[in-house]
């Protein structure tokens, strides 16, 4: 595993200085370009690690896989009544489908089906921050997993697009809370800040079938476990999940804060980091690395 991740390092690290940060939301706009690490977390909880794994970082979207997890968790099918589960062509914070699918989100990963997410997680904990922060730690098995206010509040105080999707979807009554405290809880999930060996931990139960052995315990069915991982495959990537897939071929998230997930059934996960994004908003040497990764391993889920 070391020598695969070393040679993933030595063949992507040229590429640093390419690609862009996120900088619509002005907290992210200040992190340096040129971090890249990579985790990859074996199903018995073995770590190995190159470049800036332990570095902590904004998980932004990566936050939608944890809160459907939280949802799925409390909820039965009837859950997929309110949220689609199809890949939606369009940019993840588009407003444009969801007034032509009468206030339903495509999939649970677009801004729209995390938000709609996040109203159903609201009506089920007392305190849905403390829920996430909680569930981060627990499947990280680390305890100091935090959300960095900073980014929270500068992107409450540029909310306007995801709060126009939130009140479009209440006017079709498929949302209950309260917009701008389920926002705030949103942007909480989003402001979670952990590392690629947090993530490559938290992750590791979709590669498990559904178990942790971080948590030690079952955190899905393995039913569960296949449709977390079919969505992410068709819908992880914003609208470069096509290409993701002839590409590296993996079930997969990203985030506007650089980092990617990646799971590979039955072996291991995989978290990247450069913050640095291409055009449609993932993680420039990520994609590239997860790339050179399932070239290297000769393997993809199809
Ligand atoms: N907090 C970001 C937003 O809502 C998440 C974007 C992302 O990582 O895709 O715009």
């Amino acid at each position: 595993m070391q020598s695969l991740l070393d040679g993933i390092y030595s063949e992507i690290k040229p590429l640093l200085g390419q690609g862009k940060v996120a900088d619509y939301i002005p907290a992210l706009a200040k992190v340096d370009p040129h971090q890249f690490g990579i985790a990859i977390c074996s199903n018995n909880g073995e770590i190995t690690e190159v470049g800036d794994a332990n570095k902590p970082f904004s998980i932004q979207s990566i936050s939608k896989v944890f809160n459907l997890v939280l949802a799925m968790n409390h909820y039965d099918d009837s859950l997929w009544q309110r949220v689609g589960c199809e890949p939606s062509g369009l940019p993840f914070n588009s407003l444009v489908q969801l007034e032509y699918e009468n206030g339903i989100p495509r999939n649970p990963f677009i801004n729209a089906g995390a938000l709609l997410i996040s109203d159903i997680v609201q009506s089920r904990f007392a305190s849905p921050q403390v829920a996430m922060r909680d569930f981060l730690r627990t499947l990280s098995g680390n305890a100091e997993i935090h959300s960095n206010p900073e980014v929270a509040d500068s992107e409450y105080a540029h909310r306007d697009r995801n709060a126009a999707m939130a009140y479009l979807m209440r006017d079709y009554n498929n949302f209950d809370n309260e917009v701008e405290e389920v926002l705030q809880n949103y942007f909480f999930n989003c402001a979670m800040e952990m590392s690629c060996v947090d993530l490559a931990r938290a992750i590791n139960f979709l590669a498990n079938r559904g178990y942790s052995s971080i948590a030690e315990k079952q955190i899905l069915s393995a039913d569960q476990t296949r449709q977390v991982n079919a969505l992410l495959a068709t819908s992880g990537m914003y609208d470069e999940a096509g290409s993701f897939a002839l590409k590296v071929g993996l079930p997969g998230k990203s985030g506007v804060g650089g980092g990617i997930v990646a799971v590979v059934p039955g072996r291991f996960s995989i978290c990247v980091f450069s913050p640095a994004l291409n055009k449609v908003g993932n993680s420039l040497l990520g994609v590239a690395a997860l790339e050179s990764l399932s070239k290297r391993i000769s393997w993809s889920v199809y």
